[in-house]
């Protein structure tokens, strides 16, 4: 992908992106290898669409949405918001880029100041970029509140005193105050109960149509991926390996590692049977990444070519991206 392949449709298009952390040792603490979490990763994200990030833990997928935020800094590459290089930003512009960007995190009780009311919590973007009185940011907190199926009198009370579930509400009502444009749910429903999950999963959807919101949505689990995607990316030890839209994606999947997730999911009917396609040996690290496909060392297809050469990232169909030598 060219940055050059943009429209003006993408909200966000991420370009070549780096994120490599430096292991250190000695004395000198001199730099003495790099873990690739994300290693030249690509892709775009319309306006008002939700794109999915899937992959075992430690593939990247959460390194890239703090990289976008800069809550952690890139190591190279490229992502525009809007246009805006988001990596160039200083000062105020990234002060005002920062409202517009917005995450919800996994465990919404570490990201909740357990000594403040709700209602604070809730309105505390707003009172960082100076919007309104005391009184005007505690009514906009508790119409957030109300948003997302909470109260007035809920924004008195404290983090302890509510369940998962609502925390996680807090979260998505601390993401929502500022009014963003993009949302990074960072596995926003993996710690929840099966039962809350897609109560959750419905607030997201009925606020990104109800606000225009436009999510980069980040699991580990491909049902509720699928629950919620409009397209979907999969990633493996750093790499995006495929990249489709969603109904696309689970009718023809068509990397062996996406054919290996898919294979995992549970069927509802116990007449269906899916053939399930078990994975041997362990996630390599990204310390050390294989050499050639990545995904070599677990792939029941893998050819001598995989050992020696990276597959390149193609267009395989419309708007499907793949990196295997098989879909050549
Ligand atoms: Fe398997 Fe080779 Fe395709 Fe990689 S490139 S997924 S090793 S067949």
């Amino acid at each position: 992908m060219s940055i050059q392949d943009t429209n003006s449709e993408n909200l966000l298009v991420v370009r070549n992106l780096k994120k490599y952390f430096p292991v250190r040792a000695g004395f000198f603490q001199k730099v003495v290898a790099n873990v690739r979490a994300v290693d030249d990763v690509s892709f775009d994200i319309k306006v008002g669409e939700t794109l999915g990030l899937v992959g075992e833990s430690g593939c990247g997928k959460t390194t890239i949405g703090r990289t976008i935020l800069r809550l952690i800094e890139p190591t190279s590459g490229q992502a525009l918001f809007n246009g805006q290089d988001v990596f160039k930003q200083r000062g105020r512009s990234m002060k005002n880029l920062r409202r517009q960007m917005q995450i919800i995190f996994q465990d919404p009780y570490a990201s909740l100041d357990p000594r403040m009311p709700v209602g604070e919590s809730v309105a505390e973007g707003l009172r960082i970029h100076g919007i309104g009185s005391k009184r005007d940011r505690f009514e906009i907190a508790v119409k957030t509140l109300k948003k997302v199926g909470l109260e007035e009198y809920h924004a008195r009370r404290y983090p302890h005193e509510f369940s998962g579930g609502q925390r996680q509400r807090i979260g998505i009502a601390r993401a929502i105050a500022l009014a963003p444009d993009f949302i990074v749910c960072d596995e926003p429903v993996s710690a929840l109960d099966v039962s809350i999950q897609s109560q959750v999963l419905n607030i997201l959807k009925d606020l990104q149509s109800e606000l225009g919101l436009t999510y980069l949505f980040i699991a580990h689990n491909l049902s509720v991926v699928e629950h919620i995607s409009h397209r979907v990316g999969v990633m493996y030890v750093g790499k995006m390996v495929e990249l489709s839209p969603r109904e696309e994606l689970f009718r023809n999947p068509l990397h062996p590692y996406t054919k290996a997730l898919m294979s995992a999911i549970p069927v509802p009917d116990p007449r269906l049977k899916r053939e399930r396609m078990i994975l041997t040996g362990d996630v390599p690290s990204p310390l050390n990444p294989p050499p050639g496909c990545r995904f070599h060392t677990r792939c029941p297809f893998a050819m001598d070519r995989c050992r020696m050469e990276e597959p390149a990232f193609r267009e395989v169909g419309p708007d499907h991206w793949v990196a295997c030598f098989l879909v050549e």
